[in-house]
């Protein structure tokens, strides 16, 4: 008899085993037969479920699987899709699973089309039903001539007849074409149809690409560019991934190079390779940076074997995009971190651009980290992967130093010889004391006049982690809080306006305190629209300069439309001399010829975070941004803003010495027991009573401690469980624990026994984060 293990589509906080259903010997009442990665019908708890197939077995009767009764065993109903995915994506989620403590559901989810999958819903009269994906494939109707069209004769007062079958001698159109040329014209066409003078026929569509002009972001280019002939370091890159590759082992290639050294071309190259060797490449790029020009690299390149993926297409875009990987025909994927499960066969390279980047771990479950899940996937198909970075993660590098499948290579130097621009570090506190408030330095706002008079462009860098803007009551000290979060609501200019961040709560700003009712509320803090004001005072009030200057302004409000970020960007490459003004998405992807200025209006605001990655990321903001100017013709400068000129991720940044920040950082990492020393996990828990999140995490430290005693080493930790830092969000409370171990520490498979066989509670939820970004 055959088995299946079956995952059910329920959401869930358990870590899930499959179940296990027979498959029918005639294959069920469907047409699909049932294969690994389908989605199946199944009887569950007196009634019917979706679930995945993600095993199928023999089992010879009497040779049951222990545990199993078959008395009990309940068969199958019917594959309702087609695979999703193969034995190694089905081997791919139950890793996933275990190693991030995540439920299998959430895992085998990731490998799903997007909106695309079938599920039980309930009617109003409370029946339930089997409900068809909302996003599936999208026909067109085309209308072309048929076996009598030459035939044809206008009947009079046919005159609708008489211009469909009159357009239509020029070749097919679509019925939406001729529908907008002459209004309604589905009866006619049947008439039309009736006689044999037309065919209408129902053809596949692609959302999103270049076949249909009237939907999606289109790529920049879609001209086929030229390969330019390597440098001696890019070529060296080149080949050290070229060897990784052959050699099938799943080894890593980290191109460590500076910002515009021509990492993103010994990618398209080392994909040429992999094509040519008749394998397919995965590109995963920071979400912010998958912009048409990005896109239009690869396609430039690659032309129309290239699938995209990101989450700024509509799932119709995105669920097609899926189906031609699927179909065979998509060579390169080029994507965002969940590109990774989308089902391309016969990989050969992964590349992660901007490798550093946060994005790249996920935030819900799984939380895995897609650079660790390339590892992982290219071991198993025997690919390679290349990292790319001008700030590799202090992870990336140590593995590089330790592990002997990982190899370092460096572009020191700027593809077209320019030099990197100088940095120069100005001391904020210096110039508070002789006497300026405003938050442009002298040195700054020279050097604003200078370029921007001569007709060049400046961009600026608002350093927002950390640092929103805040009403303050001067008399009692209060600051207005969501009443759902445990932090303090940002104050808008633009409409005056107090708003949560985490959660959307909104209320106008109050004119007195809420508190004592004293009038005296500071605005503290500096928001985008706040600096862009004061910048735009700089600027008129600047005899050279002048308010004909455009300031272009980038930030999450600025950018929450469909391609507003792209539209802004082209507003500021279009504008002869202009200043963009924005928040960390503004140090990403960014290349523009013409900026010979960049300034970081608060370099240090992030140092002050509890987080013990605030200096690394410090430092690669700062390193990142710098490599934005001057990258043509022109050279560029970088003037850095800091309250604490002092501290060495500044310093280190500036110098463009990555040394002398890791002598700083590393001895700091060891002391604390911070990665790449120890591994990481961290216990999330959280509900809407406080006292039962509390008494939940105590509980449960003192049980995964119990467990680390006992199955764990002398080397690891299991810290108290304290409130988080947010210790409220969203209405819920929330506390955590940290769990270390050594580095060789089998984190995930001490931990699992514990998580599989607690019960879950009732009011509290609890996650765990394995290698978490943040802490
Ligand atoms: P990165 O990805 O490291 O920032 P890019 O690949 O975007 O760098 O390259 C920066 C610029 O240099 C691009 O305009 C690119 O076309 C150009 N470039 C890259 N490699 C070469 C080369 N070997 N010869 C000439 N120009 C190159
Ligand atoms: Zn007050
Ligand atoms: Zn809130």
């Amino acid at each position: 008899m055959k088995l299946a293990s079956v995952i059910l589509d329920i959401p869930t906080q358990a870590l899930d085993a499959p179940y296990t259903y027979a498959v029918p010997a005639d294959g069920g009442d469907g047409d699909q037969p049932v294969e690994v990665g389908c989605a199946v019908l199944v009887p569950f708890g007196g009634r019917r479920a979706v679930g995945f197939v993600v095993a199928l077995e023999e089992r010879a009767e009497g040779n049951w699987p222990e545990g199993l009764d078959p008395a009990k065993l309940k068969g199958i109903v019917r594959a309702v899709s087609r695979p999703y995915f193969d034995e190694e994506g089905a081997a791919c989620a139950q890793w996933l699973s275990e190693r991030y403590l995540a439920p299998l559901s959430s895992c085998v989810r990731l490998f799903t089309p997007p909106g695309g999958v079938p599920r039980m819903v309930r009617s109003r009269e409370g029946f339930w039903r089997l409900e068809e994906p909302a996003v599936g494939e999208v026909d067109d109707r085309w209308v072309m001539p048929g076996p009598a069209f030459a035939e044809f004769t206008p009947r009079k007062n046919a005159v609708k007849q008489a211009s469909i079958v009159e357009a239509l001698r020029a070749g097919e159109l679509r019925v939406a074409e001729l529908a907008a040329e002459f209004g309604a014209v589905s009866g006619p066409l049947k008439t039309l149809e009736k006689q044999g003078v037309v065919r209408v026929e129902r053809r596949r569509r692609m959302r999103g690409m270049q076949q249909d002009e009237s939907q999606g972001e289109q790529p920049a280019s879609f001209t086929p560019s030229a390969k330019p002939p390597l440098t001696a370091g890019q070529a060296a890159a080149l080949a050290a991934i070229d060897a990784a590759r052959e050699r099938a082992a799943g080894e890593v290639v980290l191109v460590d190079g500076v910002t515009g050294s021509g990492k993103t071309e010994v990618y398209l190259q080392a994909i040429e390779a992999t094509l040519a060797a008749g394998r397919t490449a995965c590109v995963l790029v920071p979400e912010i940076s998958l912009t048409p020009q990005t896109v239009g690299r690869f396609r430039g390149r690659f032309g129309d074997t290239v699938a995209v993926m990101h989450s700024r297409m509509s799932q119709g875009e995105r669920f097609d995009q899926w189906d031609f990987i699927r179909s065979g025909q998509a060579r390169v994927v080029v994507g965002a971190r969940s590109a990774l499960f989308t089902p391309l066969a016969n990989l050969g390279l992964i590349v992660i651009d901007e490798e550093h980047e946060g994005s790249y771990k996920q935030d819900s479950a799984p939380r895995y980290h897609a650079r660790d899940v390339a590892v992982w996937m290219a071991r198993r198909a025997g690919a390679a992967v290349v990292l790319g970075s001008a700030t590799p993660s202090i992870e990336s590098l140590h593995a590089c130093a330790k592990d002997p499948t990982w190899h370092q290579v460096a572009l020191p130097e700027r593809a077209n010889g320019k030099p990197l621009p100088e940095v120069r570090v100005i001391d904020m506190a210096k110039e508070f004391s002789s006497g300026s408030r405003s938050m442009f330095s002298g040195a700054l706002s020279r050097a604003l006049a200078e370029e921007l008079s001569a007709g060049r462009k400046a961009v600026l860098l608002l350093n927002q982690r950390g640092f929103a803007k805040f009403l303050l009551c001067r008399e009692c000290g209060f600051v207005p809080e969501c009443p759902s979060c445990s932090t303090s609501l940002t104050f808008h200019e633009r409409g005056n306006f107090l708003i949560c961040h985490h959660c959307g709560y909104r209320i106008s700003a109050p004119a007195v305190c809420p508190e004592c009712g004293s009038p005296y509320l500071k605005k503290f803090g500096a928001g985008t629209q706040r600096v862009e004001a004061d910048l735009r005072v700089l600027l008129d009030e600047t005899p050279s300069v002048g308010p004909q200057v455009p300031i272009v302004r980038m930030d999450a409000d600025t950018t929450s439309g469909k391609g507003a970020h792209q539209r802004l960007l082209e507003e500021f490459a279009a504008a002869d001399a202009a200043v963009l003004l924005g928040t960390q998405m503004i140090a990403k992807g960014l290349d523009f010829e013409d900026v010979t200025l960049v300034g970081v209006i608060n370099a240090d605001t992030m140092l002050k975070l509890p987080d013990y990655r605030a200096a690394e990321r410090t430092f690669a903001l700062v390193e990142q941004v710098a490599g934005r100017a001057g990258r043509a013709e022109l050279p560029g400068r970088v003037l850095v803003q800091t309250y604490e000129a002092d501290a060495a991720p500044i310093r280190a940044a500036a110098a463009y010495d990555r040394a002398l920040f890791l002598r700083d950082e590393l001895p700091k990492r060891k002391l604390l027991r911070y990665p790449p020393y120890v591994r990481m996990a961290n216990v999330l828990v959280w509900g809407a009573s406080e006292e039962a999140v509390r008494h939940s995490a105590e509980a449960l430290r003192e049980g995964v401690a119990a467990q680390v005693r006992d199955f764990g080493g002398q080397e690891w930790d299991v810290l108290p469980a304290s409130p988080c830092v947010l210790a409220k969000l969203r209405g819920t409370y929330r506390w955590h624990f940290v769990v270390k171990c050594p580095l060789n520490g089998n984190l995930s498979s001490v931990l699992l026994p514990f998580f599989r066989a607690r019960k879950p509670e009732r009011d509290v939820n609890v996650a765990v984060d394995v290698d978490p970004d943040d802490l």
